[in-house]
């Protein structure tokens, strides 16, 4: 071998070497970012950031602040520059809808987005790729990162219906959604076990409705100041709060406050699970006017543009009987009750629309024949795959309304990995199952869908110190799924979510590392 020939193959081994070097270091920073990026490119150069840290530009909002100042650069000295900052932020409106772009070398970040939103998911990516070198330096890679979110509507849904969780809790959970780029937090307040909204024209809704239920933390409720402050606390962090007022099913906490709302004032029964036919009474005028009236203080509290109604597992059985209903059947010339539900739905949605607010409703209100005109404001909320596989998605496509994936197969965070209580094998839910068998998945690019949700329904007693293993690492899969439509491997995944449990952790969630693949 001749000099010539041993220095281009010794040159060809040395490249395939770092190449593969790179493509490991690829996956290793990728890795460090959940959800993943969309696009980045990494250099070998590092920058190094030591005792003070100089910003240029306005700090996009006292989130992003604290993130910077209590963490990222804990430790190290502030100084604000107008120019030639180690840190700048810079609108750039031609970036995607809450996109953001971070560009790191050796002697700056540069941070550009469209939006707020985009500003803060930059920091949440930013916070998961610091190095934390010394107490007083920190590193980062030379990269650039430019991402954007693949759903325009990413959500999470708690039920603190059925059982109360204190305010600090949900806290804990709008920070997790925010690190994870959500941007909706679906709130369930009202359930057949517990009223949890202060409606202070009704205030027996939470001196009644609010402990309807024995179990020790399913009492109690959120005060409007309390809720205020939990909407701007979501705001800071990219986050808007999404209100469920369930009608006019799962209402028994409001029927046992305010019997009369009911087709049948006598008998209210509080369910220890499920649902019931105890339904508002819909031939009932004073019980549309008092569903009214929760409904305008709802809307003055809640900025949200989207109010969920609810809609779901409503069992006509009551209705079928109730002289009001069968009367309003009559007058209005309905064919049954189900037509009934949708008049009462279309009632509201068409309220709120002139409060200037959208209304989400549960799919079940669309499995019948539609045959009159729906509200324009109206949404759909796809859940139930399990009883109807796609009914409820390819109803609302034919309909013209903007639908939201959110399937039980498998999105539902309450599914345990294996049969617990109520929960029998076909109601379980693994890692795998999310990752490869999510029905939602299908649904995400159609140009009707607003985009995905995910829920945490608290039925058979999912107490507070429960709810964590239902999220870890299940939500990290849904999160991903929502923001970014690139498929990994699931083992490459699980390599993602092991890197990213020291970071989790330390932010005091408890995440599972003893999750089931399969
Ligand atoms: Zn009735």
């Amino acid at each position: 071998m001749n000099l010539k020939t041993y220095n281009i193959i010794s040159q060809f081994i040395m490249q395939v070497f770092i190449y593969t070097c790179m493509m490991n270091y690829s996956f290793s920073l990728k890795a460090q970012i959940l959800p993943l990026p969309h696009s980045y490119s990494i250099f070998s150069d590092t920058l190094k950031i030591g005792k003070a840290i100089s910003i240029s530009g306005k700090i996009p909002n006292n989130y992003i602040k604290e993130i910077l100042e209590q963490e990222i650069f804990k430790g190290l000295q502030f100084v604000q520059t107008s120019s030639s900052g180690n840190l700048s932020f810079h609108d750039d409106k031609q970036l995607p809808m809450d996109g953001y772009q971070i560009q790191i070398d050796k002697q700056k970040i540069t941070i550009k987005s469209s939006s707020l939103n985009g500003y803060i998911y930059a920091i949440q990516s930013l916070r998961q790729i610091v190095i934390y070198s010394s107490p007083t330096d920190r590193k980062f890679q030379c990269l650039t990162i430019k991402d954007a979110p693949r759903c325009k509507y990413r959500s999470f849904m708690l039920d603190s219906g059925r059982q109360y969780q204190k305010t600090e809790t949900i806290k804990k959970y709008i920070d997790l959604m925010s690190i994870l780029k959500m941007n909706y937090f679906h709130w369930h307040l009202t359930e057949g076990t517990g009223w949890r909204i202060e409606i202070k024209q009704y205030p027996k809704l939470t001196t009644i409705g609010s402990h309807v239920a024995h179990g020790k933390e399913q009492q109690g409720f959120y005060s409007q100041e309390e809720i205020k402050d939990l909407i701007i606390y979501a705001k800071e962090r990219g986050i808007t709060i999404i209100p469920e007022i369930d009608i006019p099913g799962h209402s028994e906490a409001a029927l046992a406050s305010y019997p009369s709302l009911g087709c049948y004032p006598d008998t209210v029964v509080i369910p220890e699970n499920g649902f019931t036919d105890q339904l508002f009474c819909a031939g009932n005028d004073s019980t549309l006017c008092f569903l009214k009236n929760v409904f305008k203080e709802v809307c003055n509290l809640f900025p949200s543009p989207y109010i969920h109604i609810g809609g779901d597992e409503a069992p006509k059985g009551r209705w079928d009987t109730c002289p009001r209903c069968q009367n309003r059947i009559k007058v209005l010339g309905l064919k049954n009750s189900h037509e009934l539900q949708l008049w009462l739905m279309t009632q509201i949605a068409e309220y709120l629309k002139a409060q200037g607010k959208y209304a989400i409703c549960w799919e079940d209100i669309i499995h019948h024949d539609i045959t009159t005109a729906l509200p324009d404001n109206l949404i759909i909320h796809w859940w139930n795959w399990r009883g109807y596989k796609d009914l409820g998605f390819t109803q609302a496509r034919a309909l013209g309304l903007p639908i939201i994936c959110g399937t039980n197969y498998y999105t539902y965070l309450n599914f345990p990995e294996k049969p617990w209580k109520g929960y029998q094998q076909d109601r379980t839910c693994t890692l795998y199952d999310v990752y490869y068998k999510n029905q939602s998945l299908s649904k995400l690019d159609d140009h009707q869908t607003l985009g995905m949700s995910c829920c945490l329904w608290t039925d058979y007693g999912l107490t507070e110190n429960m709810l964590e293993d239902r999220l870890f690492p299940r939500i990290f899969v849904l999160a991903n799924q929502m923001w970014n439509s690139q498929t990994i491997s699931l083992n490459d995944f699980l390599i993602l979510i092991q890197a990213k449990n020291n970071f989790f952790s330390s932010l005091g969630y408890e995440v599972n590392s003893t999750y089931q693949v399969r």
